[in-house]
């Protein structure tokens, strides 16, 4: 063990001394201020070598002899005899092959990380596009628009049979006269689809001046009653057989206003 300690010392001082400038004394208070912490060069010769990369770093006159061995050092320091000892031994070609085995271990973590992360970034950009994929729970299905031109009415009967095109009994639609009355005109003259409520939400004020005249519509109640499912709601139709609907016409469009039909 204590020989082990002298020979990870030796080996320390010869790399030292292959590595750096020692007329440098920012590097030579590094060395000893990190020496300080780890206590490496404890021997005699660790204890020597410390004084003399001191001495050489302060510029004072110093004794040119080998620290390890006494013989002349071209270095000042460690003679290349000693050198070149320390390096070629088996303990310091050991010590290297283990750095470079630490060296690999690193550099194989490093991949397997940057794979890990891959992996993560792909699982990810994975569940974004399964959640674009899903089918959204409350799909908002287009309002049903009529297929014909409206055709003018001139009074209640005109205007059922106009409706009964839209909504035939043979389909299981029953369309009920309600009532005769006022709605606004600026509904009538909307897009098919269109929701009122929407738009009116949106009117500007020379907008709605003329929007909110109104004329006379036939009210109808229709109704298609089913097993499992129910369709009923009110409709409206004007002299020029427009029509609006309001109620439970299409899953997904509000029911509780009316659109235009037709
Ligand atoms: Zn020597």
């Amino acid at each position: 063990m204590a020989d082990d300690k002298l020979k990870q010392e030796f080996l320390y001082m010869a790399s030292l001394t292959s590595k750096y400038d020692f007329h440098r004394m920012e590097v030579v208070e590094g060395i000893l201020r990190l020496e300080n912490e780890r206590r490496i060069l404890d021997s005699v010769f660790g204890r020597r070598f410390k004084t003399r990369i001191f001495d050489i770093a302060a510029g004072v006159d110093i004794d040119e002899k080998c620290v390890l061995c006494g013989m002349p050092a071209d270095n000042h320091v460690i003679c290349n005899h000693c050198m070149e000892t320390i390096l070629g031994s088996d303990y310091a070609k050991n010590k290297i092959k283990i750095k470079e085995k630490i060296v690999n271990v690193k550099d194989y973590l490093k991949y397997a990380a940057a794979v890990c992360l891959i992996l993560i970034l792909f699982i990810q950009m994975w569940l974004l596009y399964l959640l674009h994929t899903i089918p959204d729970r409350n799909p908002t299905v287009e309002p049903k628009v009529s297929s014909t031109e409206p055709s003018a009415v001139s009074d209640m009967d005109s205007a059922l049979i106009e409706l009964k095109k839209e909504f035939p009994e043979e389909e299981g639609y029953e369309i009920t006269f309600a009532r005769e009355d006022y709605d606004n005109v600026g509904r009538f003259l909307l897009e098919n689809g269109a929701c009122c409520a929407e738009v009116e939400e949106n009117l500007s004020d020379e907008e709605r001046y003329d929007y909110f005249f109104t004329e006379p519509v036939y009210v109808f109640y229709i109704s298609n009653i089913e097993q499992y499912s129910a369709r009923i709601g009110i409709a409206e139709i004007n002299q020029s057989g427009s029509i609006l609907l309001l109620g439970k016409f299409n899953d997904g469009r509000r029911i509780d206003s009316f659109y235009k039909y037709r």
